[in-house]
């Protein structure tokens, strides 16, 4: 069962019992936001209950952070008046495997439900940077994260400096790197100007602990560089990777070492292809919590 791990007047994390996956619920004087409503079927209904107590006569908007089965099993529960996405989660070519994928979750565990399971069908699609959506006094404001997925996004709520980031930035997983090393750093290195736009303090990864102060995710994004450095850096150098130090961070080595095995096969890849370099000059303590500066904009642009 479900546990809730975080809560304040507006804001409910729900975190379940497998894979320690967050569902976060918003209360807005405007709107109830349910973002990835996930995993067991009396921890959706959990979820579910929270949102009937509480939304009163306001719409219900449910957001997705990208289309991993884990993230989407939820779906068809809710009754929302609105369902957020990324334009890439709409047009994903793969929908069907993300489907098959939470059918044969359930039928292995004997799991059934009272509603089907479908891939979401979106009303608002986010295709660039910085695209906005407003209800009444809530704004939020969305960007796009490939790297994990390649249809990864984040969301964040204004009035309440928070960012729901997807599978960025968990303190109990190193990247999983799905789709692209490359656009994975680019995340990572745009995140302190996401901030210097919008100001955040907390930000909810898709997995573990929330992080509730600047320091803590921006340590966290550190450590994820750091990585993925780490990696590339054995795969142009041949100098073997320190499992033994990664092991010492994240402790379900058991499930993990097949998603690190996974990430060095995808960057060997990527490095045959010449998608990246090693320059040797490069050290990972030249890698620090960089302080928030505003430096580059990024574009934001009202969206309908
Ligand atoms: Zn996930």
């Amino acid at each position: 069962m479900n546990k809730i791990i975080y809560r304040d007047p507006s804001i409910t994390i729900f975190q379940s019992a497998l894979f320690q996956t967050n569902s976060t619920v918003v209360r807005t004087e405007d709107s109830i936001l349910v973002v990835d409503p996930a995993w067991l079927p009396e921890e959706v209904a959990n979820i579910k209950r929270e949102v009937d107590d509480m939304r009163g006569d306001r719409p219900v908007f449910l957001v997705f952070t990208h289309s991993d089965y884990d993230h989407i099993i939820g779906y068809k529960a809710f009754q929302a008046d609105k369902v957020f996405m990324s334009k890439a989660m709409a047009d994903n070519p793969r929908k069907e495997e993300a489907v098959e994928q939470a059918l044969d979750f359930d039928e292995k565990y004997y799991i059934e439900r009272s509603y089907p399971i479908e891939y979401p069908q979106g009303d608002f699609f986010v295709y660039r940077d910085g695209v906005q959506y407003r209800q009444g006094q809530t704004k939020m404001t969305f960007y796009l994260t490939p790297g994990h997925t390649a249809d990864s996004m984040m969301i964040i709520v204004w009035q309440l400096g928070l960012c729901i980031a997807g599978d960025y930035l968990s303190n109990i997983e190193f990247p999983f790197i799905y789709h692209s090393s490359v656009d994975y750093v680019k995340t990572l290195e745009k995140l302190p100007r996401i901030h210097d736009r919008n100001w955040f303090t907390r930000l909810v990864p898709g997995h573990g602990d929330p992080a509730l102060s600047i320091n803590d995710w921006l340590h966290r994004r550190t450590e994820s560089l750091a990585y993925i450095y780490a990696v590339r850096e054995s795969i142009a150098t041949g100098v073997p990777f320190d499992d033994a130090s990664l092991w010492n961070r994240y402790r379900f080595p058991r499930l993990q070492q097949k998603y690190h095995a996974d990430n060095v096969a995808l960057m060997t890849r990527e490095y045959e292809q010449g998608l990246w370099t090693w320059d040797p000059e490069f050290s990972l303590e030249m890698l620090q919590d960089s302080p928030i500066e505003a430096n580059q904009n990024i574009a934001d642009e009202e969206g309908g």
